[in-house]
């Protein structure tokens, strides 16, 4: 019996470290075996209720990208409606009349296409992505570099600009190019976070095996429904937001093998926690 309840000890705890897979093997008839049972029972149904949540939490995202993309397409296609409407109507014109209608409403319907062609041209933007040219880098070189270049618009927009970068370097596999837009992207949100000013936290820390950078802002956080969707292409809450780029920010981290995650409540600020992972210094010759 102690060795049965030791083993359900040792189940318990993997399953709270996060390995939902976890089944004990005990089928004695006496209460450990029932207790056993329904130890298994519980871990398979928390397993089919995560994978429910990650189908569910897919399909919303999906129907996020597609609720944006029907909403941006519909603005220009309204105006071509109307105007190849017009320009049937105008067919019964006099010759002269006609040609009027009909030059004015080719500008329209070249405008609008034009129009369309910006839209479908970010949406392809997005999804080509170029693949990160990956090269042996200091990632503290990241951190300072997207620090220096927006210090400037921070300072003069109230917001104070806290660094902490490890002393030793972090080398990493990764795309500087990419990288910076990804900081860059997070540094401008922090920035249109906080309108009324405030302190942004950059950092840059060894943690284990993984270069880690926090970006933190001190503006109006997120309830925890914006905190789901924040990562879903064309979601914004900005008048002239795109909504890209955090989806950007997103796939340049998973291009790069690292992981992202975002800490936030609503009114307490924001901050961002990216890990990235270091690879072993070339010995010097
Ligand atoms: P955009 O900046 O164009 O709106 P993003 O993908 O960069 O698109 O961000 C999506 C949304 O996530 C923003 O509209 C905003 O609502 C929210 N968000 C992102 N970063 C922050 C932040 N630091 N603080 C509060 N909200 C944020
Ligand atoms: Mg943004």
């Amino acid at each position: 019996a102690a060795r049965a309840s030791s083993s359900m000890g040792r189940a318990a705890g993997q399953v709270a470290a996060g390995d939902w897979e976890t089944r004990v093997d005990i089928r004695t008839r006496d209460e450990v075996g029932e207790l056993a049972r329904s130890f298994n029972n519980m871990t398979r149904q928390l397993g089919e209720q995560r994978d429910r949540l990650v189908q569910t939490e897919r399909v919303a995202a999906w129907r996020e990208l597609a609720r944006r993309l029907a909403h941006e397409l519909k603005n220009p296609l309204f105006p071509l409606q109307i105007t190849v409407e017009n320009m049937v109507r105008a067919r019964r014109l006099p010759r002269k009349e006609f040609d009027e209608v009909f030059t004015e409403s080719a500008t329209t319907l070249q405008m609008e296409i034009a129009n369309l062609k910006t839209i479908i041209g970010r949406f392809s933007d997005f999804s080509k992505m170029p693949k990160p040219q990956a090269i042996e880098m200091d990632a503290r070189e990241s951190v300072r570099r997207v620090v220096k270049l927006y210090s400037p618009a921070l300072e003069e927009k109230h917001i104070q600009v806290g660094t902490s970068i490890a002393s030793e370097p972090l080398p990493i596999l990764g795309d500087s190019e990419l990288l910076h837009r990804a900081l860059s992207n997070l540094v401008l949100n922090a920035m249109d976070a906080m309108p009324k000013g405030g302190t942004l936290t950059v950092s840059i820390a060894r943690a284990g095996e993984m270069a880690r950078i926090a970006i933190a802002d001190t503006g109006e956080g997120m309830t925890p429904e914006e905190r789901e969707r924040l990562f879903t292409p064309y979601y914004t809450t900005k008048q002239h937001g795109t909504g890209l780029g955090l989806a950007i920010v997103q796939a340049v981290i998973a291009d790069h093998n690292g992981t992202i995650a975002v800490e936030s409540a609503e009114g307490g600020g924001t901050r961002f926690l990216i890990g990235l992972p270091l690879i072993e210094e070339k010995t010097k010759p």
